[in-house]
């Protein structure tokens, strides 16, 4: 669910004209449980949420929303939100700001299609006035698209070229699995050869995961952020119904949903976070991530250029490559505003050749040393 509004939002960026509330489906409601928060929309427009203490309130943030349709007392009931103001943020931005009464967590935020337009439904509950400080405060890669101020640096930059590796899948998520070779396993074995093929050569690599074990999208990205990545890459092997489809490619964020095939790829390769139940936990960091589309302006081009510098490592090695190498998805993985990052398909499992190749080590060799050889490339150019 909180995948397709990701989706949803991403792919409303950018092609936005006046999007206006209708006031007859906005409405800010204290119920016995929850404060819920709706707008009804026009149409879809990028947003993020996030709340700020000392005075406790709600922040929503609107890029191309026109409020001209809607006063405040149109849409607040008597509650424990006891004041909302909106009004221009900056050139095309504006903001909305709910004054809360009480410690109130947002615990669900959503933006949807629906015939009318869009809805927005965001859900606040109570936590303790220690949670809510602690939750408290613009999203942290936010400071790349000029919303706010003295955001802090997530790690403390280094001379030292991180990369992180991320292995798909794992644990109660198998990924694709074809006549026993297992993609979550698979994937585990060449992000440990690719990180001890670059050992001794002072770059520090680090797993999202070294076990077989169920990790989060969201958690994936909050490790990468935490080891102060410099790059990122995912990985992972597909398997389709029919075994046409070959070879490895290497995928960057697409601006819009990307084609069809991708929008497909990405279904399988993140519905363990479904199978897993894992709904709303990490829902404030990715509606965080949604809008940052200007900040991944700096990071989208140095995630291309190492994109197409990998496949041509790879095919200097011998890697079997895909018709279409270079492709793009909307991978949650490839969000992140603050590293380049890409996402390798290695091959298919569904194909037996590469099948084959993929389950042995001495298969995988030529895909090692591509990626380590990119990797190493990459940390070059960056250092002093
Ligand atoms: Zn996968």
């Amino acid at each position: 669910m909180i995948r397709l509004v990701l989706a949803f939002v991403l792919a409303a960026s950018g092609v936005w004209a006046e999007v206006r509330v209708d006031p007859a489906r906005s409405v800010i409601r204290d119920g016995w449980w929850s404060l819920r928060v709706e707008l009804g929309l026009s149409d879809i427009v990028p947003y993020r949420v996030f709340t700020l203490d000392q005075p406790r309130r709600l922040v929503l943030d609107f890029e191309g929303l026109d409020w001209a349709n809607i006063a405040p007392d149109q849409m607040l009931e008597p509650g424990r939100a006891t004041g909302l103001r909106f009004g221009a943020l900056r050139p095309g931005w504006s903001r909305m700001v709910v004054d809360l009464d009480a410690p109130l967590a947002v615990t669900q935020a959503g933006m949807f299609s629906s015939d009318a337009g869009a809805d927005l439904t965001v859900v606040l509950e109570r936590v303790s006035a220690a949670e809510f400080a602690a939750k408290a405060g613009p999203p942290p890669d936010a400071g790349g698209a000029g919303l706010v101020s003295q955001v802090p640096d997530i790690a403390p930059a280094d001379d030292t070229f991180v990369v992180v590796l991320d292995p798909g899948h794992g644990g109660i998520d198998p990924g694709a699995n074809r006549d026993g070779v297992q993609e979550a396993e698979i994937m585990l074995d060449l992000a440990q050869e690719i990180a001890a093929a670059l050992a001794q050569t002072g770059i520090r690599v680090e797993l999202t995961r070294d076990t077989d074990n169920f990790v989060p999208l969201s958690a994936r990205l909050t490790t990468a952020r935490a080891a102060g990545a410099d790059l990122f890459i995912s990985l992972h092997a597909d398997a389709l119904d029919k075994d046409l489809a070959q070879g490895a490619s290497v995928y960057t964020l697409a601006r819009d949903g990307g084609d069809r095939a991708a929008r497909r790829l990405v279904e399988r390769h993140e519905r363990g976070d479904l199978l897993a139940g894992v709904d709303l936990e990490g829902t404030e960091d990715r509606v965080a991530n949604v809008l940052l589309d200007m900040a991944r302006a700096k990071t989208g081009p140095a995630g291309q250029r190492f994109a197409s510098d990998l496949v041509q490592q790879m095919r200097d090695r011998g890697v079997r490559l895909n018709a279409r190498p270079l492709r793009q998805g909307r991978f949650v993985v490839l969000g992140a505003a603050d590293f380049p990052a890409v996402l390798i398909e290695a091959g298919f499992l569904s194909n037996a050749q590469d099948r084959a190749t993929l389950s042995t080590p001495q298969g995988r060799g030529p895909l090692v040393a591509a990626v380590a050889g990119a990797i190493r490339a990459l940390a070059a150019q960056d250092a002093p």
